[in-house]
């Protein structure tokens, strides 16, 4: 008990490391990969993404024109960014975070 109460006053005087989220929004990094933003306008369908994505997240279809990207399957590294030819870039990573549902189809962003 003694051994602990220098440091338990410490803490006590201390910032505390954690914020009381979701009051308080936590500052998110520059380079934080989040959910993903999609402009069909600028895409031209070469499936790069779909090719390149490690985790089977994201489908194209070429004749449809549609997109669309699993966030439950996604694992967030950004190639499928990285990857996309066009200038601006057709797929990027938003800061956006808070993803959580209770339905998995909610997870599916089709475009
Ligand atoms: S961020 Fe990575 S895992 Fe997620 S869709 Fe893009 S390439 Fe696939
Ligand atoms: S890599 Fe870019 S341009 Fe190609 S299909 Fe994916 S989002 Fe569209």
């Amino acid at each position: 008990m003694v051994k602990v109460l220098p440091e338990t006053i410490k803490r006590l005087l201390t910032k505390p490391f954690t914020i009381q989220y979701p009051k308080r929004k936590p500052r998110i990094p520059e380079n934080f990969r989040g959910r993903h933003i999609y402009h069909k306008e600028l895409c031209i369908f070469c499936r790069l993404c779909e090719i390149n994505c490690p985790n089977d997240a994201i489908k194209v279809d070429k004749e449809k024109k549609t997109w669309e990207v699993d966030l439950g399957r996604c694992i967030f590294c950004q190639v499928c960014q990285e990857v996309c030819p066009t200038k601006p870039k057709a797929v990027k990573l938003s800061k956006a975070y808070e993803l959580a549902d209770s339905e998995k189809k909610n997870f599916i962003l089709r475009f």
